[in-house]
């Protein structure tokens, strides 16, 4: 049993959310507690099945463990770490957008997306996943980065979103095929966890996704990239540039102040040739900002002759910013730029439009909303810093800027106010 001192020196259970998670548990762990209650060897198959296979939520609905056992494993670990979930439908159930409620009260988001099949591919269902509530890096187009740092999640609190979704799906005869940890958070500022967490999914004995199935996504962590090449694993690496340039990129991603896009690049171009899997370049569209002919010449001279693909998402409407997303024309002449030049190009559709949001969104509508008086004065900070950066890059930029909207009149205030939810995190 897991116990903690008292102040009177004696073992007391520890409390429900002091408790590792059951999905974190490894088979020495299950095996030593399973022990220590007297139980036979073959219960700990049954326990795998019951967190892995089986539809059930909490101990109570383990039936194959007697009420003794289930509440002795209860005072040992949680059988889930989320306490609580609201599910949002949207595009006609394409879309499921979660937010979960742990049992310290941080808020995470996970969004399931079904692909229907067609042309002699099969349905698929993937699984957008956070690694931390909240979010450091701090892009000023995500509603995540305007919510800030909460905390990093534990393996069992990035692991139980999977299994939330998985019954989920199971209810429908369905399954998950593919998962990508691109939510909120920075997955390789979490490594060590995110590592962990995509060990036990690719685990044939627990979870059983195949890597190839499985991508993670970085805004630019050079030193997590190189981390993730030496252990040359089978995942998608996903970048996420929005821009190509670096005083534009140091606005836009805020870590490129610390890693550069060319020294990220060329991480993630090592990373693809030890792992012989294309790397995915993520690149966020903002009306005025990042989508220009000299945009799209700079993107294609630092992708140019690397064999990645780019994947091109107009921004979501964030309350909070002055951006908008790029119109369709502008989109479609940026991917003709860049497809010119022999980059695969996929233009991604936004998701959930109509349901709150945004990787983010749903979570920072809980936050509460932050006076009139603050919002205008992080809108005209961010006026003003793109602006600078626009200079820097062209001289000629403050022209573009009034042209084509890089100022823009304030949006409502609110954070929920506009909605839209990608197929893919942005950061
Ligand atoms: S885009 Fe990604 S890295 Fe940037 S703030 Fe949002 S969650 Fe963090």
């Amino acid at each position: 049993m897991t116990v903690i001192a008292s102040t009177a020196g004696e073992s007391v259970p520890a409390p429900a959310h002091a408790l590792p998670g059951i999905s974190s548990a490894d088979r020495v762990a299950v095996d030593a507690a399973l022990a220590e209650l007297g139980q036979p060897r073959y219960r700990a198959g049954q326990l795998a099945d019951a967190v892995w296979r089986s539809p059930a939520s909490s101990w109570d609905e383990v039936t194959t463990f007697t009420k003794e056992l289930r509440l002795e494993l209860a005072h040992r670990f949680r059988f889930d770490t989320v306490a609580e979930t609201e599910i949002r439908p949207a595009d006609g159930g394409l879309t499921e957008k979660a937010l979960h409620r742990l049992v310290d009260g941080q808020l995470v988001e996970s969004v399931l997306m079904r692909y229907p099949g067609r042309e002699g591919r099969r349905e698929r269902h993937t699984l957008c996943i956070s690694s931390q509530a909240g979010c450091a890096v701090g892009c000023p187009f995500c509603a995540t980065g305007e919510l800030g740092y909460g905390r990093d999640l534990a393996v069992a609190e990035i692991v139980d979103q999977v299994r939330h979704a998985a019954r989920r799906l199971a209810t429908r005869s369905a399954h998950l095929t593919n998962l990508v940890f691109m939510g909120m958070g920075e997955p390789l500022l979490v490594l060590d966890e995110v590592l962990a967490a995509a060990s036990i999914l690719t685990d044939p004995a627990r979870f059983g996704l195949g890597a190839r199935h499985l991508a993670i996504s970085t805004s630019g962590v050079v030193p997590g990239i190189e981390r993730l090449t030496a252990l040359r694993p089978q995942w998608t690496l996903a970048v996420s540039l929005h821009a190509a340039r670096d005083p534009l990129r140091d606005l836009l991603v805020p870590l490129n102040r610390r890693w550069p896009v060319a020294a990220v690049v060329a991480a993630a171009s090592a990373y693809q040739a030890a792992t012989g899997r294309r790397v995915s370049y993520e690149y966020v569209l903002i009306d005025g900002i990042n989508d220009t002919a000299a945009d799209a010449a700079a993107l294609v001279r630092l992708l140019e002759g690397r064999g990645s693909h780019l994947n091109l998402i107009p921004m979501n409407p964030v309350a909070h910013t002055p951006w908008q997303a790029s119109p369709p024309e502008r989109v479609r002449a940026f991917a003709t730029r860049v497809a010119t030049a022999g980059i695969g190009v996929t233009v991604r559709q936004n998701r959930g439009q109509e349901v709150g949001a945004a990787c983010g969104q749903l979570a920072a509508e809980r936050t509460g909303e932050p006076s009139a008086a603050s919002v205008a004065g992080r809108q005209s900070r961010l006026v003003a810093a793109s602006a600078a950066a626009l200079r820097s890059v062209e001289p000629r930029a403050a022209f573009r800027s009034v042209g084509t909207g890089a100022p823009r009149a304030p949006r409502p205030a609110g954070r929920g106010g506009e909605r839209g939810m990608s197929p893919r995190r942005t950061g």
